[in-house]
């Protein structure tokens, strides 16, 4: 077993404290990575504060990693010793169902492997995550990183990046398209810079009038505060896609409205409480509302490939591990420009 070191918190009430456990030893596809840098994701919060239900403790969060491989296992082909690689949201899947078959392992219909709050293949031994010194991972699991990214912006492409760059792929967004982005947060302002790298006119829209300058300096074209709602009626029927990265409870009818006929509203948040939708929302427009988890091992990597050569990163505030707390506190007020990532040497 190798002794590992990192940030857990023992229940959903608690801060999160130092904590020693133990990774396993590499099998012969497995690598070893010395964890560089871990962004925080919303989605560590939701989970460490059991928001969702069923949470794992203790709990080492952390699924947007970037490190480099300092021990490989003895069949292992994609990987050498000394080269960046990444993990995102999961470490392995079943391999045999439709989803894992069609590379949408994140759609997994046997086990998925979550990143941490999740257990290994055997059901049994639970997963722990980034923030912490190293990961043991299989190598088809884990992700290629050009030296062209800088290292701690890509940390969040392997979360906030996959999330958003899978539905606007999957829904062909494009030149000639209006895009609303709401809520300009990790996920948000990712999905401003990628609508905007394939053409898509963005919106954001934002509780947040102090984040109007960056939307404009992410790619977006224009800007509007959702808090007012004669600026949203003015929108109306404006939108053929709308993603909405919105970590708390609203009004999804508000945004609904927004669509043009057959237009698509893509859930990516996840807010604690369900949200309620008018049936009229979607009836009067043929509008349809569809969620998307992260994306599959194929897609992340042709993420991270187009990232690397559109220059495109994620804007972020680098931290010592001692502040992960205090970063947490801010993310859930909003207060941050617009990924809080930790520098794993500080651990
Ligand atoms: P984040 O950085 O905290 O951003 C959330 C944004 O939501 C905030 O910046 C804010 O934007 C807006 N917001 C926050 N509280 C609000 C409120 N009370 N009313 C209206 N707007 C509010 O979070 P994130 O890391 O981007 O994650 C966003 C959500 O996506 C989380 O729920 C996370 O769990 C989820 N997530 C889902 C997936 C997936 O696979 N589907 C993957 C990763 C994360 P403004 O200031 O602009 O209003
Ligand atoms: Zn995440
Ligand atoms: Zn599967």
């Amino acid at each position: 077993m190798l002794p590992t070191r990192g940030y857990a918190t023992k229940d959903p009430i608690s801060v999160l404290e130092p904590f020693n456990f133990e990774r396993r030893e590499l099998g012969p596809h497995d690598v070893l990575i010395e964890i560089l840098y871990c962004g925080i994701c919303h989605s560590d919060i939701h989970q460490a504060r059991d928001e969702w239900g069923g949470s794992i403790f203790p709990m080492v969060p952390g699924h947007e990693i970037i490190g480099r491989v300092t021990r490989v296992g003895s069949q292992v082909k994609r990987f050498k010793i000394g080269e960046l690689a990444g993990v995102g949201c999961f470490v392995d899947s079943c391999r045999v169902c439709a989803s894992c078959k069609a590379g949408l392992e994140q759609y997994c219909e046997g086990h998925l492997v979550l990143t941490y709050n999740g257990t290994e293949k055997d059901k049994k031994m639970p997963t722990y995550g980034g923030y912490s010194s190293q990961i043991v991972a299989d190598e088809n699991y884990t992700l290629k990183i050009s030296s062209q990214l800088p290292l701690a912006g890509a940390a969040p492409l392997l979360c906030a990046g996959i999330t958003t760059y899978s539905p606007l792929r999957h829904f062909k967004v494009g030149p000639g398209q209006r895009v609303g982005v709401v809520g300009l947060g990790g996920l948000g302002h990712m999905a401003v810079k990628l609508a905007a790298s394939m053409g898509a006119e963005v919106t954001v829209l934002s509780t947040s009038k102090t984040k109007e300058e960056d939307a404009h300096r992410l790619g977006a074209h224009n800007f509007v505060v959702s808090r007012d709602a004669k600026n949203l009626e003015a929108l109306a029927n404006r939108f053929d896609f709308i993603l909405d990265a919105v970590s708390a409870p609203h009004d999804l009818n508000a945004y609904l409205n927004l669509l043009r006929r057959d237009g698509v509203l893509v859930l990516v948040g996840v807010p604690a409480k369900p949200l309620q939708v008018e049936a009229f929302s979607l009836i009067l427009k043929r509008r349809r509302l569809t969620g998307s988890a992260i994306g599959g091992i194929r897609e992340t990597q042709e993420m991270l490939d187009y990232c690397a050569a559109k220059n495109i990163a994620s804007d972020v505030e680098v931290i010592p591990i001692q502040q992960v707390n205090e970063a947490w506190e801010r993310t859930i007020k909003g207060d941050v420009r617009y990924r809080f990532v930790i520098d794993m040497k500080t651990l």
